[in-house]
């Protein structure tokens, strides 16, 4: 299908507010050629006539037409306008909708300043595709048909010579200028995404990029970019302007035109006098309906390459999926792994590679090895981020394939090694494992996590702001809050992948003992590059290279 009978999906739930728009807009400016011919008859006809009652009918259309247009206009910006914004809303939620299953295996592919663009501008772009693209060429229509039966009611020479001019109006000068502005509209949208995609990059990397004193190229690599935008932009606005220009050219050839036509219908006695005045100026207030379409014609380019990129995303397929006919969350939560293997990409080295291991309900394995051995990778299986075809993992003796998704990760208390943290206050972060915690789930928490005290030292307390990806806080600090997050979300499976690897071994060894009895009577995967941790665990498996190498004590 293509992408503009996409776009045209899109809209369809709005189909009768968009008819409207049309059917408004069309009041509004069919009242404009009423407005002028009618007061251009009633110049006219009142210097002829001696009493008022002679032009009574006149002088009620006029005002009534003048006071139409007005309401007309005011209704259809407030339909079109409204339809736009819940359209946007509804666009919004649609993306988000399809984009979160994505994440993060397939999303990964994606710079997330581009994916910023999209969601932001792309779906922005989108509102010029009905107020723009859409309503325009159905009101054009509409009011063509009204010129051209006004005018034709005089002369058939007159209504071909209005069609003649309006064709060119709004069919020739639209297709002129779509070729000129093609490729400056295609070029505005790359070069605004990949604005967008560095100028994210760059701003949460600046700290890096001043300390290596990068600054200034990268400085200069923005104003290049920049540049560029403003060139596409400028090319845009030199064809948009010439075609407003001849717009209002042809708009007077039209006028003077139809008059030279009249003039000799009067002189021949064919047209009564009285109407000579209302001809051109009925004919050049039907322009209002074509001079948008030229504007109309552009954005069409530049919404389907927006909505290209939408549907881009939309229609890719999410990592994982969830079964036909999910069972039931288990009531045991032993995990077994068996003969896994997975890598992530089918060029790339095994990350796992024949991985067995098991950890009985209730009981606690602890998972060491070296950097790049695969133990994150086993975490990101586990949370069914990416999916694995060799192998199987197994919770209370099913695979993980056949339950939901979203079930397998509410069996999960996640630690995990990058932890991200809102820029909002503790207490939010804290939040978002259980919105419903109270603050004394929350306090117990923290004490089990060893940062009570370190939080109540900070200026506001629970309420002290966390900066971005909480910059505020030590990495120790972050990790603890993640701890306590994990103790808050209390799942019956509880992962620590490398969770105090940022802590002196002090703090980890009280905070190993405080969160004792949580893990007590949970499964319990303890991932650690030191064997520090193998003390508090029923059993130790060493990894490398994505298998096992070594079960001390086993
Ligand atoms: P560990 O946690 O033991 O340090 P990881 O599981 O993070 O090791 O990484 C194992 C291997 O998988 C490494 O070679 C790493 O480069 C690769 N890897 C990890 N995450 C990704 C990813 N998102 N995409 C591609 N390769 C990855
Ligand atoms: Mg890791």
């Amino acid at each position: 299908m293509s992408t503009f009978r996409r776009e045209l999906g899109l809209m369809a739930p709005y189909r009768w507010w968009i008819a409207l728009g049309a059917l408004l807009g069309f009041a509004a400016i069919g009242s404009g050629v009423g407005l002028m011919a009618m007061s251009a008859f009633l110049i006219s006809k009142a210097a002829l006539v001696t009493n008022v009652a002679d032009v009574a009918l006149a002088i009620t259309a006029v005002r009534v037409l003048a006071i139409s247009r007005a309401v007309f206009r005011y209704l259809e910006r407030y339909t079109t306008h409204r339809a736009t914004l819940r359209i946007l809303t509804s666009l919004r939620v649609w993306f988000y909708r399809a984009i979160e299953p994505l994440a993060p295996a397939r999303l990964a592919a994606y710079h997330s300043g581009d994916l910023l663009t999209r969601i932001v501008a792309d779906i922005d772009a989108l509102e010029d595709f009905y107020v723009r693209v859409l309503v325009p060429p159905v009101v054009a229509v509409l009011v063509t048909a009204l010129g051209a039966v006004l005018l034709g009611a005089f002369s058939a020479l007159l209504a071909i010579a209005l069609l003649g001019f309006l064709a060119l109006t709004g069919v020739a000068l639209p297709l002129a200028s779509r070729r000129l502005s093609r490729e400056p509209a295609r070029m505005l949208v790359a070069t605004r995404a990949d604005l967008g995609a560095m100028l994210v990059d760059e701003v949460r990397g600046v700290a890096d990029l001043l300390a290596l004193d990068e600054g200034e190229r990268h400085r200069q690599r923005a104003l290049a970019i920049g540049r560029e935008l403003d060139r596409a932009g400028e090319r845009l606005a030199a064809v948009r302007g010439l075609t407003t220009a001849l717009t209002t050219l042809f708009t007077s050839l039209a006028g003077v035109t139809v008059l030279a036509i009249a003039i000799p219908l009067v002189t021949g006695g064919r047209l009564d006098g009285v109407f000579l005045a209302l001809i051109p100026l009925a004919a050049m207030a039907c322009f209002e309906a074509v001079a948008p379409l030229s504007l109309s014609v552009q954005l069409l380019d530049g919404t389907e390459k927006a909505a290209a990129r939408l549907f881009e995303l939309v229609d890719a397929t999410p990592e994982v999926a969830d079964p036909p006919e999910p069972a039931a969350p288990p009531a045991a939560h032993d995990v077994e792994v068996r003969g896994l293997r997975f890598r992530y990409g089918s060029a790339e080295p095994y990350a796992l590679d024949g991985l067995d291991l098991a950890v009985p309900d209730g009981g606690s394995l602890a998972l060491v090895g070296p950097s790049g051995s695969g133990k994150s990778t086993l975490v990101n299986l586990l949370l069914r981020f990416w999916d694995y075809r060799e192998g199987e993992i197994r919770i209370g003796g099913r695979d993980l394939h056949d339950y939901e998704v979203e079930d397998v990760r509410r069996m999960l208390g996640v630690v995990s090694q990058q932890v991200h943290l809102f820029n909002a206050t503790i207490r939010d972060n804290l939040a978002v494992a259980d919105p419903d915690a109270t603050d004394a789930q929350m306090e117990a928490a923290c004490r089990m996590a060893q940062l009570h005290e370190t939080i109540l030292a900070l200026p506001d307390g629970y309420e002290t702001r966390v900066g971005e990806n909480g910059v505020r806080l030590s990495g120790g600090e972050r990790q603890r809050l993640a701890i306590a997050r994990a103790i808050l979300k209390d799942a019956p499976i509880l992962v620590l992948d490398e969770a105090t690897a940022n802590l002196d071994v002090l703090t980890e060894r009280r905070l190993l003992d405080s969160i004792g009895p949580f893990m007590a009577g949970r499964t319990t995967l303890v991932i650690s590059h030191r064997a520090s941790v193998a003390e508090r665990v029923d059993g130790i498996v060493a990894l490398d290279a994505g298998h096992v190498v070594a079960r001390p004590g086993a």
